[in-house]
């Protein structure tokens, strides 16, 4: 199965992706972890992009478009993926229909006063990726991942300037492919968030019984 988990920046995608990951056996591939991971890095990958993320500004196609088929090219021969992060745009979702098939989009609707509230107390496992959040996802023990004991930090986009751009962008060249996939009658799943404080794990659940109905898990 082939999946887009879809949202505004803080929706809650890279969250909901990595608890979905196991129950669904397939690979996740989140743009903005490649690019943050190839910025710490130093690598020519992260030289080109470090600049737009930094602003939360959208990296141009080409580059964006040569990382996402490198990374297909590893999913291995049978096993779905779950994108996180791409398409962001309507021209990245044309090419994306040219090298891939997918199944089914994963909506994630959130208003944006929570989004905002989310994305200023959110913490992210500098060595896993993990996603926390100080006052509504808090990890057992303040500043270490439940998962791998590493330390967690804030993402520098993270910060009340750079959530503002981003959301921008997302309402001006993202939010658009909500009607294109409607137009090509792309199936949806739609998970609407209602409370800052609602746990992740009734979303993930509810996406996997859409998901057994469609006979995509
Ligand atoms: P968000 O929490 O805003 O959804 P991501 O971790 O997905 O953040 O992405 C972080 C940054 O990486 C974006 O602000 C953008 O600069 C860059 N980026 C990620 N995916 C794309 C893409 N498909 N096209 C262009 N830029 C991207
Ligand atoms: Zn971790």
């Amino acid at each position: 199965m082939n999946a887009i988990i879809f949202g505004a920046p803080g929706a809650g995608k890279g969250t909901y992706s990595t608890r979905m990951q196991n129950q669904l056996g397939v690979d996740v591939i989140a743009m903005g972890d490649i690019f943050r991971e190839s910025v710490k890095q130093n690598t020519e990958l992260g030289k080109k992009v470090k600049s737009y993320v930094e602003k939360g500004a959208l990296v141009p196609d080409a580059v964006v478009v040569e990382v996402l088929k490198d990374r297909l090219s590893k999913v291995p021969k049978g096993k779905g993926f779950l994108l996180d992060g791409f398409p962001r745009t309507v021209d990245q979702a044309d090419t994306l229909e040219k090298i891939a098939k997918i199944d089914v989009i994963l909506q994630l609707d959130v208003p944006d006063k929570i989004i905002i509230e989310r994305l200023t107390s959110r913490r992210l496992c500098k060595n896993c990726g993990a996603v926390y959040n100080i006052r509504f996802l808090k990890p057992k023990k303040e500043g270490v991942c439940d998962k791998c004991s590493g330390p967690l930090y804030q993402r520098a986009d993270d910060n009340e300037e750079v959530i503002k751009n981003r959301l921008q962008v997302y309402k001006t060249q993202t939010e658009p492919l909500i009607a294109y996939y409607k137009k090509k009658k792309m199936p949806f799943i739609v998970n609407v968030t209602k409370t800052i404080d609602q746990p992740p794990e009734p979303m993930v659940e509810h996406m996997m019984a859409e998901l057994k109905k469609l006979k995509l898990a």
